[in-house]
C-alpha cells in the first residue's frame, strides 16, 4: 500500500530536455511526488531490480517510461518489467510525442497501464500531470 503522501516517480528519459521539463513540471505540481530520472531502459531495469548501484533504491509508485529510447524501447522495457514476478505489478505510464493510433494501440498490447502524449509546454506537461497524480491518488489504487 502506498503511502498516499508523495508519489514516487521512475522517469525513463534518454532526452536531457525532456527530463528536464518533466523535473520542472513534477516540481510545481499540487501533489508531493519526487522523480527520479534514469537514461535508458537498461538503466531502468538495474534500477527496478536493485542490481549494483541502484542496492538502496526505493520502488517507484509510477514508471513513466519513454517509447523512444536507444537500443531498448519503452514497450521492450515494459515487457521486461511485466516478466518479471517482483516487477509486473507496476503501474507503467508509456509516454511519446506521437499520437499515431498504431502506436497507442502497441503500447497497451505490450500491457502499459496508460498511454500519452506529451504536451508541449511547461504549463500544458503540468497540469496533465496534475491530473495524472490526482487519477493516481484520488481515484484508483496502485500497489
Ligand atoms: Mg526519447
Amino acid at each position: 500500500m502506498m503511502d498516499k503522501k508523495s508519489l514516487r516517480i521512475l522517469l525513463v528519459e534518454d532526452a536531457e530536455f525532456e527530463a528536464e521539463i518533466t523535473k520542472r513540471a513534477l516540481s510545481g505540481c499540487d501533489f508531493e511526488n519526487s522523480m527520479t530520472r534514469v537514461a535508458s531502459g537498461e538503466d531502468a531495469l538495474s534500477y527496478l531490480r536493485r542490481e549494483p548501484g541502484y542496492e538502496d533504491v526505493a520502488m517507484p509508485h509510477l514508471v513513466l517510461l519513454d517509447l523512444n529510447l536507444p537500443r531498448m524501447t519503452g514497450r521492450d522495457v515494459l515487457r521486461e518489467i511485466r516478466n518479471d514476478p517482483s516487477l509486473a505489478h507496476l503501474f507503467v505510464i508509456i509516454c511519446s510525442a506521437s499520437d499515431e493510433p498504431s502506436e497507442v494501440t502497441k503500447a497497451y498490447q505490450a500491457t502499459a497501464n496508460a498511454y500519452i502524449t506529451k504536451p508541449l509546454g511547461l504549463g500544458p506537461l503540468r497540469e496533465m500531470m496534475n491530473k495524472v497524480g490526482d487519477f493516481l491518488l484520488n481515484v484508483v489504487k496502485i500497489p
